[in-house]
């Protein structure tokens, strides 16, 4: 089985469901793509654990997606991840220097006047929807939970743990709906809390249920590939730069000998040389000349 991977589990007389998310070889994908400062890079693995924690619910084609914005030296840290598993993150800086350097001070610094942001971003067609409230608590784990308590109404207890490129999660949340068993709640919420960070990491999913919760009757759903992925593609910045117009081309060209274009998601580069940026032009002429309304 993928080393990287979700599987999720609903209990049969308590409305509440809990999810296991193994993060490894998707954590370096990301984080190698920069050189974030140590800090940085812990706080973009524990957002990828919490999106790929909230793609187990989402329930049309799309992505999810979690910003974190400050500003104290750290201005934008995202992440997503598709319905199929697909992750990707990112955190832009604008003063590494100012920067704290645990995650726990940075974190702490970002909670004083940032903002979390919840989107759940359809391709099917679906709605777009939003949620941005005020970033609290200590840890990230802490404002997802105040979050959902916030803008959802459903408690949820999120457990992070991360060590040398591997990163580990739980999440145990309530659902819509009466429970047969009244304590039913408590009850699962204080088996959760007794897990160790050591465990997240190192227990298989199922091994992690089976420890917290053998006396409960659940359900066990197959586990989830989960992998690095970004839709960005060379064809797609070709049409970002054909788009700027042959003016904008030809400046560009003339200021770099190579033009270089990053993705703002992944960071890929992409490059373009003086005769790549000539065609470009061509192709912006040939979009234009086969635009029927100029004729
Ligand atoms: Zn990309």
């Amino acid at each position: 089985m993928s080393k990287d991977y979700l599987q999720r589990l609903v209990f049969e007389h308590i409305s509440a469901r809990a999810v296991v998310v193994q993060l490894d070889e998707v954590v370096d994908e990301v984080v190698s793509r920069d050189s974030y400062p140590p800090a940085v890079a812990a706080l973009l693995g524990e957002a990828l654990l919490v999106v790929a924690l909230l793609s187990s619910g989402i329930k049309f084609q799309g992505r999810v997606s979690l910003q974190l914005q400050g500003h104290a030296g750290l201005k934008l840290l995202m992440a997503d991840c598709t319905n199929d598993g697909g992750l990707r993150g990112i955190a832009r800086l604008d003063d590494e220097a100012g920067l704290p350097g645990e995650r726990d001070e940075l974190f702490e610094s970002l909670a004083r006047d940032g903002i979390l942001t919840l989107t759940l971003d359809p391709s099917d067609g679906g709605q777009r929807w939003q949620g941005i409230v005020p970033l609290e608590g200590a840890s990230l784990a802490n404002a997802v939970e105040s979050y959902f308590e916030r803008s959802e109404q459903l408690t949820t207890r999120v457990f992070l743990g991360q060590e040398a490129g591997k990163a580990g999660a739980l999440m145990l949340q309530q659902m819509p709906g009466a429970s047969d068993d009244p304590d039913g709640w408590n009850r699962l919420e204080q088996l959760a809390s007794t897990v160790k960070p050591e465990e997240l990491l190192e227990l298989e999913a199922r091994t992690l249920f089976q420890r917290l919760f053998h006396e409960e009757q659940c359900r066990l759903f197959e586990a989830h590939p989960l992998r690095f992925d970004c839709p960005c593609t060379r064809e797609r910045v070709v049409n970002v730069l054909v788009s700027l117009g042959q003016a904008e081309l030809t400046a560009l060209a003339e200021e770099q000998e190579v033009v270089e274009v990053k993705c703002q998601f992944c960071n890929e580069a992409y490059h373009f040389d003086a005769v790549d940026v000539a065609a470009l032009g061509h192709e912006g002429d040939t979009a234009d000349s086969s635009d029927p309304t100029i004729h």
